[in-house]
Parts: C-alpha cells; structure tokens; sequence
C-alpha cells in the first residue's frame, strides 16, 4: 500500500483528534501518503477528501471533537452507494483506510475490506461499549467530565439536604455511570447491566433516609428510565426535594486526558502498522494493557464486553 485515508464516524469522541493525529504521523514515518477523508462516510462518498502533510495534524493532540468531522450516512450500507464511494478512493489512488468509530463504523470498514480495500477500526466512543476492548478513546475524559459535574453537584446537594439524580450517557453500556458513581462516591446506580425498577430504587432512597443519610447524589445510566419523572416520584414517596439532571452533551467534549491522547496514540500507529502487514477488516483493542486485533465480524458478533462486577459491588460497599 502506498496511499491510506482516515475518517471518523459516528458519535464524536475526545481522542479522536489524537488519533487521526497518529496515523497521519505514523503512516508518513513509513513513507505513505495520508488522506483525511471529512464528514465520515458521508465525506468519503461526496469526496471530501484532502491529502494531509505532517503540519496538518500540529496542535490536534490537545482538542476535543474531531477537526474532520463525523456524520451518520445509513445509506452507506447500501452496496451501491459504496460502489460509488470506491469511485472516489480510487481517484486518488487510496488503497486503504483507518476508520475511528463504534461498532457501526466498523461494519462499514468490514464492508469496504470485502470490496478490495483493506480497512482497521480503532474504537472511539465515551461510552465503551465496543467488544474487543477493555477501553474506546473518550471514556476516560467523559469520566473525568461527569465526575466533576458531580462534585458540582454534591456540593450543592449537601447545603440543602436535597436528593440528585443524574443521568449519565453510555447507550446501553454502564460503564461510564458506573465509573462515575464509585468515583463520585454517588450512593445508588442505575445500569442496563443489571436489573431496574423505578420502585426498587426508592425503596433503596427511603432506606438511605432512614439510614440517616441527610443528601444522595442517584446515577442513573441514559435509556433507562425518564429521570424528571422518577425526581418527581421520589420527592413524593420520600417527602424529600429531588431533581433530575440530564447530563447531555457536555459529556461528549472537552480536551481530552493524557490517558486518552496515549492510547488514541497507540492504536492510531497500530492500525497503521497491521494496514502495513496486510491486515483488513480487523479492529484494534486494548487488552491487558497491549494492543491487540481481531476480525471485525467475529468482534461484533462473538466477543462480549467485560462487565465490572467488582465496581458494581464497591458501589453497595460504599453505601
Ligand atoms: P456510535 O457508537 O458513536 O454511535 P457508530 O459507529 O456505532 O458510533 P453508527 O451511526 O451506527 O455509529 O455508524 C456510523 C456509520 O457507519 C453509519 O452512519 C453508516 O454510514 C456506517 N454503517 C453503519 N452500519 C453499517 C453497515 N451495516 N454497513 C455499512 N456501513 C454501515
């Protein structure tokens, strides 16, 4: 391969820069020719597409976002929008991609790979729900965020003896509130991981008052319950004041934390390097602390992501 292209697509995630950042780097160390590809696969099909030097990538290390944009484009699944996709790749002579994104995103890389262009998914997400990895770039800056919102949060929480519940983002991965909660010492969480009723969880808040507890900060993951309403419910059942804050999209940005610069690092360089082995369709992980690979189609659909018992047990411990 002499010439490779880079997207991300998706929802956006703080790393991503560090990442494309990477593989422009490693890939021009190794004397190919790097293409940012703008607006994910939307891009890639409206050719939005322009070569990137080494200065194109300067100062990226340190923003949040993603400076080539992401998009949702389902029409990609269609064969015949990749068809007319591939028009454009082969126009300026690109031979394979790395493609940043979630499990989606790796379908389309998987897709690309059977059509002759080798592609490797690196896993950019906050809410680390990609299988194959023990971690996706962003979750550690979506943490950093949510428990500072938190803290926030406790602060003003105690001064008036109020109750808070919070949702925190993750689809319907836990991970992120879960983290959150232990790190935020938070007393009660709601993940799609475990068993939930709104009811259970005020009797856990009633039993909380009556344990003396004057305040309570509630993690509750998104897409698991309406968290205005249960606010309301709780403040009914324990006569107490309790609002819902829905943490939204401040959790999504920000610069990200060294811990996500390094391994958006690591696994940029990574891609690159399986893309100069031969590999395609494969996904790049973090295991164990090493980078590994796997086959796209077999991660998605075999591997299952590691659940933290242990966290979801500290999280009563600490009650
Ligand atoms: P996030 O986890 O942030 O949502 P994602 O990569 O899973 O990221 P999706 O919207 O599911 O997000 O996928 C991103 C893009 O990948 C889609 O908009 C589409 O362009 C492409 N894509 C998704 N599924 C497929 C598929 N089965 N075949 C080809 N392309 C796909």
């Amino acid at each position: 391969i002499k010439k490779i292209g880079v997207l991300t697509s998706g929802g956006d995630a703080p790393g991503m820069n560090a990442a494309i950042r990477a593989v422009v780097r490693e890939g021009l160390h190794n004397g190919l020719e790097v293409y940012g590809i703008y607006d994910g696969y939307a891009g890639l099909h409206a050719n939005n597409i322009k070569k990137l030097e080494r200065d194109s990538v300067s100062d990226v290390i340190n923003h949040g976002g993603t400076f080539l944009g992401s998009a949702r484009f389902p029409e990609f699944k269609e064969e015949s929008v990749r068809r007319e996709a591939i028009k454009n790749l082969n126009e300026h002579g690109i031979d394979a991609l790395v493609v940043i994104g979630g499990d989606g995103s790796y379908m389309g890389a998987s897709k690309l790979t059977e059509m002759g262009y080798p592609c490797i998914g690196i896993p950019g997400t906050i809410d680390n729900d990609i299988p194959g990895t023990t971690y996706t770039i962003g979750f550690d800056t979506a943490l950093t965020t949510v428990v500072e919102a938190v803290d926030r949060l406790r602060d003003t929480s105690a001064s008036h003896k109020r109750i808070s519940i919070v949702e925190i983002m993750g689809r319907y991965c836990g991970d992120l509130t879960l983290g959150a909660a232990v790190a935020g010492g938070m007393e009660f969480v709601a993940v799609p991981e475990m068993e939930y009723s709104d009811e259970a969880l005020i009797n856990e808040i009633q039993a909380g008052i009556t344990k003396g507890k004057t305040h309570m900060l509630v993690a509750v993951c998104e897409h698991m319950t309406n968290i205005s309403s249960l606010a309301k419910k709780v403040e009914e059942v324990t006569g107490r004041e309790t609002r819902a804050t829905v943490l939204g999209h401040v959790q999504r940005g920000g610069a990200p934390t060294p811990q996500d610069r390094i391994i958006a690092t690591r696994m940029g360089s990574y891609a690159v390097k399986l893309l100069l082995q031969g590999e395609g369709g494969r996904c790049v992980g973090l295991m164990n602390s090493q980078m590994v690979h796997h086959d796209i189609i077999d991660c998605i659909n075999n591997m299952k992501r590691p659940f933290s018992d242990e966290l979801w047990d500290l999280s009563f411990s600490m009650f």
